[in-house]
Formats: C-alpha cells, sequence, structure tokens
C-alpha cells in the first residue's frame, strides 16, 4: 500500500514535467512511474524514440500502424549478401540511462510472419558488454537468441544492473547469418511487429525522490517524439592515424548550434570541443558540424559523445 502511494506520488511529478514540456502533446501519458522508454506503445503512430537501422546492403520497411511497429525485412543483410551479420537489420531505442544496483522489469511483444529468432540486448551504444540480453538477468548467460514463433509472442524478464551505463540501447537484431549467427535470423519478407515495449526501473520508481536521483526514468525532453531531429556521429570508418587531423562529422536532421564533444577512452573523457557547424550538406542531406579531435594522438580505441550519440572507433592507427 505505502509503495502504491509513492508510486502515485512520483507519477504526477512526472505528468508535471511532461507539461512543463513544449511538446507535451507529443508524450504519451500512458507513461508510468518508473518508466524508462520515451515510447511504449505505438498506439498514436508514433515510433520514436524507437527506430529501426540497417547496415548495408539490409534493407527493412517499417511502418507504423494498427497500435504497432512493423518492420520487414526486405533483405536481410549478413556475410554471404555482402553484409556483416544479425546486427544487419535492427530495432532500437537509444538515450537509455542504467544505473548500477537498480532492478528493472522487461515485457515486450512481437507479432511475426514467419517463425525465426532474434537477438536483443540492453547494452552501452557499442553493444560491447551490457547488463542484459536475450531475456537473460545474467549478461554472460544471455547468448543464445531467443525464439520466436509465429504469431504472437510475449516476453516477461527482469535484472538488477551490475553496472552504470550513461547511455544505453535497448537493440533488437534481426539480420542474416554471420559471425555468431550461424542462419538468417527470419526468412526474407517476415514482418516483425513489435508493441507493448516496458522497461521500468523499480528502483526509481519506488520512492519518493527528486529527479536526480530517479536517472532511469525518461525524460521527456530529452528525445522529443515526431520532432525528435535525428543525429548520428560518422567517424572515418578505417580509424585515424598518428599525426594527421582527426575529424568526425555529426549530422542532424534539423539545424542545431555547435555541440559539445567529448572523447572517451575507457569511459574517461580525454579531450573535449566544440562542434563547427558547416551548414547543410546537400551529399548527406543533413545539416553538419565537423568534430575536431585532432589533438587526440595515442592509439587506442575510443569512443566520442555528442549529447546521447556516441559511436565506437579505433584511433589513431599507428601507421
Ligand atoms: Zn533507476
Amino acid at each position: 500500500m505505502h509503495k502504491k502511494i509513492a508510486k502515485a506520488v512520483t507519477s504526477s511529478l512526472m505528468a508535471a514535467s511532461m507539461v512543463a514540456s513544449s511538446v507535451a502533446a507529443l508524450i504519451p501519458m500512458s507513461a508510468a512511474a518508473g518508466n524508462c522508454l520515451g515510447q511504449n506503445d505505438f498506439d498514436d503512430g508514433i515510433g520514436l524514440p524507437w527506430h529501426i537501422c540497417v547496415t548495408n546492403p539490409a534493407e527493412q520497411k517499417f511502418d507504423i500502424s494498427g497500435g504497432t511497429y512493423n518492420c520487414t525485412i526486405v533483405n536481410p543483410g549478413g556475410k554471404e549478401r555482402g553484409g556483416d551479420s544479425r546486427w544487419d537489420c535492427q530495432f532500437r531505442h537509444r538515450s537509455l540511462h542504467i544505473e548500477q544496483g537498480h532492478k528493472y522489469t522487461i515485457h515486450w511483444e512481437v507479432d511475426a510472419t514467419s517463425a525465426g529468432e532474434l537477438h536483443t540486448h540492453i547494452a552501452p551504444l557499442s553493444g560491447v558488454g551490457g547488463v542484459w540480453q536475450n531475456n537473460s538477468e545474467q549478461w554472460e548467460q544471455g547468448w543464445n537468441n531467443v525464439k520466436i514463433s509465429e504469431g504472437h509472442n510475449e516476453f516477461d524478464s527482469s535484472f538488477t544492473a551490475k553496472e552504470t551505463l550513461e547511455v544505453a540501447e535497448w537493440a533488437f537484431h534481426y539480420g542474416g547469418a554471420g559471425p555468431y549467427q550461424p542462419s538468417d535470423c527470419f526468412p526474407k519478407d517476415t514482418t516483425l511487429s513489435f508493441d507493448n515495449m516496458k522497461l521500468e526501473c523499480e528502483t526509481c520508481g519506488s520512492e519518493f525522490v527528486s529527479a536526480s536521483k530517479t536517472p532511469c526514468l525518461w525524460d521527456p525532453t530529452n528525445e522529443l517524439g515526431v520532432i525528435t531531429p535525428r543525429s548520428d556521429v560518422r567517424i572515418n570508418q578505417v580509424g585515424y592515424f598518428v599525426g594527421a587531423d582527426k575529424k568526425a562529422t555529426y549530422a542532424t536532421s534539423e539545424e542545431k548550434s555547435a555541440v559539445s564533444f567529448t572523447v572517451k577512452k575507457n569511459g574517461t573523457a580525454v579531450f573535449t570541443g566544440k562542434g563547427k557547424p558547416i551548414g547543410f550538406d546537400k551529399d548527406a542531406g543533413d545539416y553538419c558540424q565537423i568534430l575536431d579531435f585532432s589533438s587526440v594522438d595515442e592509439p587506442g580505441t575510443y569512443t566520442i559523445e555528442v549529447d546521447d550519440t556516441s559511436n565506437t572507433f579505433l584511433n589513431p592507427k599507428t601507421k
């Protein structure tokens, strides 16, 4: 009973912060206390922050209709088709925060037009290491893909985070055969319809605490429904060379003033800088900013972070 009251209070606080947001109408009011996601169902036709992602030559079509987010695998990708593996086709939600020791519950549903399997995880954007995968509470024990039946599938799961992930994603991988993936996840032309996605932090939702103490709860001002600008850090895929200029591009679908960015090594910031906006790039079809981190000159693997977007790269090459 006590817990219930506390939840109600937190819920009304969240509602208040939604009203303060200029796009309050876009935020699903079904957001419950403890909700860590920006979108739970797709009843109002809004998919974001959920989105699909493919790696060439994989291809997906999607539409948000009938209250579900429907992803059709046009080309699964995978090694034999010139792609890589199951991660060539993805459906995912980024900008999540996971806090060490917090307890989470998960629910997700998918309707599949064909049986198959997929990989799902909550992990850093690099996909390396994480806190939950394939409905397993233990990352290390979750390597087996989730089997998906033709028709309706529902899953419930929970986990306690072993570590804090400042920026995490919940991703589904269902592309073609390749490393770690002996066969295509689904036949070509399979449609996966996702619905009722829930990631709730019981720890954050269980007490009356200020927003700063509920780090996992979705902040409606963070990424805003349909008007969310798409953004992306684009790096040199082959890495960077010692002594040479090192630049990445930050691309957004809407014009943005100069952003701050951070280059991290093993989670520690080694360089911070400001983007240099160069306006709309016709070839890229985006507004672009140049992120110059030429002074980072020690070989290693780094992450570059802009707001909620990050990308891992090998830098610099020693040759
Ligand atoms: Zn939490």
